[in-house]
């Protein structure tokens, strides 16, 4: 019997092929390290199940668009399958998988009780009106509703979602079971069952690894953040919050720079009202690409898969790098950081603050109690905290990388998981 493992060699390689490769390549390395069989690896490296499927869309006008939606589940060895739906018109299903099959290592890594999963709509949700969104979401849920459930895969925000995608979402789940299920989405509103300290969740776990990652005082450490979007945007802010000076920011707008540091604050208000960083006041504006070569000692990549990669990680300068998109860097550029002495705080740890507050958030759902802020906060800063001591002390003791590091934890736990519960039937 021959069991499907993704090719690696695809005839078309697009952004979303290539996330994919990234994400088996750290998993071979891992598997290598764990001196894993070929059978558990093959699981490993193949989603549980993956459901594409399209997405009628009524628009404005009276045409009918009709675009692709996906929804994968990599694993559920270890609990509910747990990942974020992602708007965005370049996603495809290799891409989709990548990210849910980073997200089973993240939640393994951080000890939450969750398998990993991801959705996506191959759509600019830019170019759709609220009404024409609200539809796409709802059908989009429809098309998905066997597979979710707050016992069988919850969903979340990611690109081009946000609260009220996640309220959309939650109450089609809802008209449908004849009740109110909180449960089965989380990054709600908080009239919804929404958590404290979940919007800023992400970012705030950025901020969490950074400063255990500098290991010294953050005051005046320079930092340049490439994403102004919902994780990038409070990443600037608490880690200026946190002492540190923020001096060049970049979103698909454009990127600046000020060289004394940048009033984020306002920098927010700005591209709040005006729909991006571009042309602020303040500050220099800078071309887009230069903002990840900055001469500054922390470098934090905030927006998409594949930003740092052979071509430019030669010339990056930032000695800390603390990924807060999935997937940002490259293996190819992993290898050469890593023989220029970058640290790099991996995506799967340094941008684990989101599922976790997730989790918080669905385990206040099941019990129908709501935790204070404070309570919130102190239990994402244990999780964090923990699971970054947990890899840097495995990379010293082992001689890897910290990506690796938390690749050999996360993988290590679920092949456990699959091990201890055996092959049905
Ligand atoms: N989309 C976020 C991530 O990639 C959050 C996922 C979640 O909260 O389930 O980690």
């Amino acid at each position: 019997m021959s069991i499907m493992v993704p090719s690696r060699t695809p005839a078309l390689i697009t952004p979303g092929r290539q996330a994919l490769d990234s994400a088996l390549h750290q998993l071979d390395q891992a598997a290598e390290h764990l001196g894993l069989d070929h059978g558990l690896r093959t699981v490993l490296a193949t989603p549980r199940r993956s459901l594409t499927v399209s997405v009628p869309v009524r628009r404005e006008d009276g045409r009918l668009d009709v675009v692709q939606g996906f929804r994968v589940q990599h694993n559920v060895s270890r609990g509910p399958a747990k990942g974020g739906i992602r708007f965005h018109p370049g996603t495809d299903i290799h891409e989709v998988t990548a990210l849910a099959m980073w997200m089973t290592w993240k939640c393994a890594l951080v000890g939450i009780p969750y398998g990993g999963a991801k959705g996506g709509v191959a759509v600019d949700p830019a170019g759709l009106t609220t009404r024409e969104l609200e539809r796409l979401t709802r059908r989009y849920v429809n098309e998905i509703l066997p597979l979710i459930g707050p016992e069988k895969d919850i969903p979340a925000p990611d690109v081009g979602t946000d609260e009220q995608t996640m309220a959309w979402i939650m109450d089609t789940y809802s008209v449908s079971a004849g009740y109110s299920v909180p449960g089965v989405v989380t990054g709600k509103p908080m009239t919804l069952g929404g958590s404290l300290g979940r919007s800023g969740a992400t970012s705030r776990g950025v901020q969490i690894a950074t400063l255990a990652a500098l290991g010294r005082s953050p005051e005046g450490v320079t930092v340049a953040v490439q994403g102004f979007g919902k994780v990038g945007a409070l990443a600037a802010q608490y880690l200026a919050d946190a002492g540190c000076k923020v001096v060049a920011v970049s979103d698909i707008t454009g990127a600046v720079y000020a060289r004394g540091g940048l009033d984020i604050a306002g920098l927010r208000t700005w591209a709040a009202e005006r729909g991006g960083v571009h042309g602020y006041r303040h500050a220099d504006a800078m071309p887009l690409d230069d903002l990840l070569e900055l001469d500054v000692d922390v470098l934090v990549p905030a927006a998409l898969e594949g930003a740092i990669t052979e071509a430019n990680a030669p010339r990056i300068r930032a000695r800390l790098i603390v990924e807060g998109a999935n997937g940002p860097t490259t293996p190819e550029a992993d290898e050469i950081l890593a023989a220029n002495g970058t640290v790099v705080v991996p995506d799967i740890l340094a941008n684990a603050g989101g599922v976790i507050v997730s989790y918080l958030e669905w385990v206040q759902n099941m019990q129908a109690y709501s935790w204070s802020s404070g309570e919130v906060e102190l239990k994402l800063r244990d999780l964090m905290e923990s699971a970054f001591s947990e890899v840097k002390s495995l990379a010293a003791a082992r001689g890897l990388t910290l990506r690796q590091a938390a690749h050999v934890i996360g993988v290590g736990r679920v092949a456990e998981a699959h091990q201890m519960r055996g092959l049905y039937p």
